[in-house]
């Protein structure tokens, strides 16, 4: 029978999950918990994704038993995916979502969160010895009061179509990329830290040329469709670290962390590439026009949005389906005075958003 003060900390663990605002920290509040209430060695979590090809394993990140030295991915990012094995996929089809393994006296405890079959999630914990069941039941509890504050946070924070991020979540993301802008800079400037780390970030933003047509053309559910793929198309082309986010209408937002100005635009030409080239249903082909801007941090997040904004409205003018980065339009003269105005419009929508 687990003490009381044990039960005390799971349900503390659960109390403190609907008080955390990124997905990272529930993360590891959760393997944390369930590590601190069966005074395992260490946690690993898995995002579970089942496709065509079968079942692929994410890592999340781990947690080791009183160490402060965990890692995990910020947000939606994961690691590659990789095959699970025996142990992994044993309890993501067990019926009672636990699989139990010892070797030498080394348990290994597999927790599958979700409903059967189609769990989103699984916990590998090591531990010394064999949790009791009623220590496994209580777990399942906890376990799935995670699961219901993920499900929360995904209505709060995803857009209902795509599933990208949400324009809700934009402001707070803008901070982490300033930040990380700033750092690099500063790294840069130092000439110190592991190179991937003193790159620049960007902004981009994503609008899908004559979206309308395809609206009135093919009707709605046509135009939700190519929504979705280009959603898709989006997961596919970026890292699985930068932030994506469904920005309204056909319009779309990407945040990219640490990349040289040398590949940037290669970066974005591949999604929009992809977007070309990809055969939608009924539609012949999509295209969409890209404006982004580099991240200067001592510029505020209305200035930034602004530019990448200028830098789109510069590819809709001339031909869309192109790609264009502010900083080069700058330096070559090409932003004219009418377009100041088309985007201090739209300077004057982002300032209403980031007041
Ligand atoms: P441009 O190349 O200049 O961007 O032209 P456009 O037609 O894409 O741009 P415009 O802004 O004129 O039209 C955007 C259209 O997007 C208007 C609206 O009918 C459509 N739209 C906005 N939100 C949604 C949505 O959630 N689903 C669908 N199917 N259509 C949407
Ligand atoms: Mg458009
Ligand atoms: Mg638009």
């Amino acid at each position: 029978m687990p003490d009381t003060s044990k039960i005390l900390q799971l349900l503390d663990g659960a109390e403190s999950l609907g008080r955390l605002r990124s997905r990272e920290d529930a993360y590891r509040e959760a393997s944390g918990t369930v590590l601190r209430f069966l005074g395992a060695r260490h946690a690993l979590l898995y995002k579970v994704a089942a496709d065509r090809e079968g079942l692929q394993v994410h890592p999340l990140g781990w947690r080791i038993a009183d160490e402060d030295d965990d890692y995990w991915l910020s947000g939606d990012s994961m690691l590659p995916s990789f095959d699970p094995g025996a142990l992994l996929l044993d309890c993501y089809r067990s019926d009672d979502a636990c699989s139990l393994h010892c070797v030498d006296g080394d348990w290994t405890v597999v927790f599958a969160i979700g409903p059967h079959l189609r769990a989103n999630w699984l916990l590998e914990i090591h531990a010394s010895s064999r949790p009791s069941d009623l220590e496994l039941g209580a777990i399942a509890t906890f376990l799935r009061c995670f699961r219901n504050q993920q499900e929360q946070w995904d209505y709060a924070n995803l857009d209902t179509l795509t599933k990208l991020l949400n324009r809700k979540t934009f402001e707070e993301s803008f901070d982490r990329l300033i930040d990380r802008a700033a750092h690099a800079q500063y790294e840069r400037l130092m000439s110190r830290g592991p190179v991937e780390l003193t790159r620049p970030c960007w902004l981009g933003v994503i609008d899908i040329d004559h979206f309308k047509r395809i609206n009135d053309g093919y009707g709605h559910l046509f135009g939700d469709e190519v929504l979705l793929r280009v959603a898709e198309l989006m997961r596919r082309s970026f890292r699985a670290s930068d932030r994506l986010f469904r920005f309204g209408g056909e319009e779309f937002v990407a945040m990219i962390y640490h990349a040289d100005d040398e590949v940037i635009t290669g970066i974005f030409d591949r999604f929009r590439l992809a977007v070309e080239t990809h055969q939608f249903p009924q539609i012949d082909q999509v295209t969409c026009s890209i404006g982004f801007t580099r991240i200067d941090p001592s510029r505020l997040p209305a200035e930034l949005l602004g530019q990448a904004d200028e830098a789109l409205y510069y590819s809709k003018e001339n031909g869309r389906n192109r790609t264009s980065q502010y900083e080069s339009l700058v330096a070559q003269g090409l932003l004219h005075a009418a377009q100041e105005n088309v985007s201090a419009a739209h300077q004057a929508e982002a300032d209403i958003f980031f007041d």
